[in-house]
């Protein structure tokens, strides 16, 4: 198994992250600080005092998913199957993340599936990947792909399927101003994208209809 560094070395390379000395947390205040006399208030006044505080504790939260290693959350865990050889599927994870061009909020539900090769991991690690990738700064695309791609990774399962349904803020309450409209990406792997009777079987299970507008990624 590699170590914890190499694990972390390897998340930075995938997501084009380069690990640089974060700022600190009172340099983070102080960029608050700029943005709020940007957007053209007083940082001074008592109702804006302890924001940036509070600002900068929701970015910890918000994007707690860059001190993880999705790739060591997932190896610690598997088991094997003697011989469990059903779909395994986790539906309507509810994640929310944050899109990497507005820093706008983007709320929406996960399905994730797998059919196990000779590895499983407990449903709630599934929930903790959609976590741990939402967490990031994100496009929807990049964040289906990257939890299809990291179960097939470490699972070496016979097949993988990621659907994620979400609804845009950036798309909301900024720009064309689309309430109420969703976006839906998939990736399938293996078994889910060479058997169309596993792939209806998955999308049956999480209610969305075959043959809908899924955007492959
Ligand atoms: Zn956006």
């Amino acid at each position: 198994m590699a170590s914890k560094s190499a694990g972390l070395q390897t998340v930075a390379a995938k997501n084009g992250v380069a690990r640089r000395p974060r700022p600190s947390r009172a340099d983070a205040e102080a960029a608050v600080r700029t943005l709020l006399e940007y957007a053209g208030d007083d940082p001074a006044r008592e109702g804006l005092a302890g924001t940036p505080a509070r600002v900068v504790r929701a970015y910890d939260e918000y994007f707690s998913g860059y001190d993880t290693d999705p790739v060591e959350l997932l190896k610690r865990t598997f088991e094997e199957t003697d011989g469990y050889d059903e779909m395994v599927v986790l539906k309507d994870i509810r994640f929310e993340s944050h899109c990497e061009h507005h820093i706008a909020p983007i709320i929406g539900k996960a399905h994730v599936a797998y059919l196990p090769g000779n590895r499983v991991v407990g449903i709630s690690k599934l929930a903790r990947l959609v976590e741990v990738y939402a967490k990031r700064l994100q496009i929807q695309e990049k964040m289906t792909a990257q939890i299809a791609n990291t179960l097939d990774e470490v699972l070496r399962p016979k097949g993988v399927a990621v659907v994620i349904e979400a609804a845009h803020q950036c798309m909301t309450t900024r720009g064309v101003h689309k309430p109420g409209v969703s976006m839906v990406t998939s990736r399938m792997l293996g078994a889910f994208r060479t058997d169309p009777t596993t792939r209806r079987e998955f999308l049956a299970i999480i209610g969305v209809p075959a043959g809908s507008a899924l955007t492959n990624v």
